[in-house]
Order: C-alpha cells, then structure tokens, then sequence
C-alpha cells in the first residue's frame, strides 16, 4: 500500500456527499494520510463533459485517484486510459486511479458493493425471480451483480420504457434471453406478484423525489426489498415494505461496500467494511 493518498469526487452537487468522511476514517484506522476532496462541476460551469479536463488535471496534479459520480460516470470513459472487466461491461465508471506509469484505468465497484451489501444483508433469500425497478446507471449494476451471482430471472420496468429495453437487451447478450424481460408499468402487478424479491433502484425516496416508486399494495410478507437510496437511510418504499412485513436492506450497505472497494484500489490497503458500516450510521 501507499504512504499517503490524494483523491477526490467529481460530480454534480458533490458537496454534502458522505464518501470523504467515509474515506478518510477508514485511512485514518490504517496510520495513512489520505485526503479526499469533492470537486463539483456546478460552480466551475463545466458540464457532463467537463470531467475530461478535471480527470487531466488530477492526474498532472498527482492525485492517485478519483470518485466519478452523476452525470459523469458514463461521458469521463472517453477521456480514460483502459477500463476495468466490469467498467466496460456496465458503459460506466465510478472509480479512476492513475498508475505510477500515467495511465488512468475506470473501475467500477457500484456492482461488486451491491453484491456484498445483499450477500450480507439478505443471506439466503431466494433469487429466482427478482423485480428491478430503475434500469439507470444504479439498476444496470445492480442487474449484472444480481445475474453475475445466479438470479434465475430479472424482470426489468422503468417509467422510459427505452431504458428498459436497452438495459435488456445488454444483459440478454452478456446471460441469455430467457433470464431477462421488461414489463411497461400496467405490468408491474402481475411481476411482483411471483417475485421473490424487489430491488429498487430509481431515485423517487429522495428529498428531490418524494413518495413510493410503486403502490404499497404491492408490498406482502415473503417478499424481499432491497432499496439502493441511501439518503434518507429508511425511504417511504423501505418503511412501507417493514410494515408490510418484508424483509429488506437500505442503501447504505451498497454505498458503504462501493467506497471500500475504491479505497482498495486507491491506497492497496484492505478496509474493514464493517467499521465503515458502523461510521455511516453516525455520518
Ligand atoms: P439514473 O438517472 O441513471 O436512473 C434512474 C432510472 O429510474 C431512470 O432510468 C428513470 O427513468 C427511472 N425512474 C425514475 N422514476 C421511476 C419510477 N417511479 N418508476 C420506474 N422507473 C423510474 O440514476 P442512478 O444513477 O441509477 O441513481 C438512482 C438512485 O440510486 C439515486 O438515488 C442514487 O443516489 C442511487 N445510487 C445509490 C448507490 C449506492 O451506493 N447506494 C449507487 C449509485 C446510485
């Protein structure tokens, strides 16, 4: 591992955003000097595509690393050196680290958190047939890892049936036909109904986007929820399922897991995801 680590968070209204603290905790458990610095493109009137010029001056600047987020996970692939197995797989990079040699490779760790958030969150809940509500950037990771892991089959609605579609027809290529389809929204009832489980990924839960993402109806005991909104931690959709007598997992676990598998590729060291677990609950 490194000595000392510069990194930072590119995005859209990155300010409030919890993954410094996340970060610099956890490098603080491990005698490293670590500094995390949000770099929003709001204020610098740069757009989606404004990323390409910030990844270059990082990099002159000798930053190790950098956190992509909303609305650059996908325009920053163009300006990067190599991707990763995963990044290229999902079109989208949350994770950049620059190598001794210059280069910029993408990660992407949005998949793999989803993945060890639920295999510890909802050990053993039955993965045949899953309902997944959002096919944006989250739900894209979330269908590979959920796929990648051995879910018999996905069931795919979003409120722009192309996205739907297109996210379909990527993981129809990548797993086989038969483990995905999409349902437009009068169809929801019936997928829900012989669903195991539901993961939510659109962003309605959050402050901008009030409300439940479907009726709460649809909600019954045997039915698992997995929400991926961390902020807030409990969302109406995540109160509504508890009172339904769902079992379910928040969002934090995702957000916890995704940051430990970039603080890995950022300083070599190995965090403990269970501290950071614990530390978000006090953020
Ligand atoms: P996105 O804009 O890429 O995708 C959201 C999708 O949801 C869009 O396709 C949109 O059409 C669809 N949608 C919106 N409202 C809907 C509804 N009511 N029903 C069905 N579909 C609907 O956004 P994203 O980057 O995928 O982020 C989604 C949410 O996931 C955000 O709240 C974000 O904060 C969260 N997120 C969490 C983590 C984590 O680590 N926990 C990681 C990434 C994103």
């Amino acid at each position: 591992g490194r000595e000392s680590c510069l990194v930072g968070l590119i995005g859209s209204g990155v300010g409030p955003s919890l993954s410094p603290a996340l970060h610099q905790r956890e490098a603080d458990r491990h005698g490293l000097r670590y500094l995390y610095r949000t770099i929003d493109i709001d204020p610098l009137g740069l757009g989606p595509d404004g990323v390409g010029e910030l990844v270059r001056a990082a990099a002159r600047l000798g930053f190790d690393g950098l956190n992509i987020t909303h609305p650059c996970k996908q325009t920053v692939i163009r300006h990067l050196d190599g991707l990763s197995e995963d990044a290229a797989l999902l079109g989208a990079v949350n994770t950049v680290v620059f190598g001794e040699d210059g280069r910029a490779i993408g990660h992407n760790t949005d998949g793999s958190g989803f993945a060890r958030s639920f295999a510890r969150g909802l050990p053993d809940a039955p993965t045949g047939e899953i309902v997944l509500l959002g096919a944006g950037g989250a739900g894209a990771a979330v269908a590979h890892a959920l796929l990648t892991v051995g879910a018999g089959r996905l069931t795919l609605a979003d409120t722009d049936p192309t996205r739907a579609a297109g996210l379909a027809g990527t993981l129809a290529t990548r797993f086989g036909a038969t483990r995905v389809r999409t349902v437009p929204d009068d169809g929801l009832p019936a997928a829900v109904e012989v669903a195991d489980g539901l993961v939510h990924a659109t962003p309605t839960g959050m402050a901008a986007h009030p409300g439940l993402p479907l009726p709460a109806g649809l909600l019954r005991p045997g039915l698992w929820v997995a929400e991926v909104v961390y902020r807030p931690l409990v969302t109406p959709l995540l109160a509504a399922a508890r009172a339904a007598g769902c079992r379910t997992l928040d969002g934090g676990g995702m957000a916890v897991f995704q940051a430990a598998d970039a603080f890995r590729l950022f300083s070599g060291r190995e965090p403990d995801a269970e501290r950071m677990l614990t530390d978000l609950t006090d953020l």
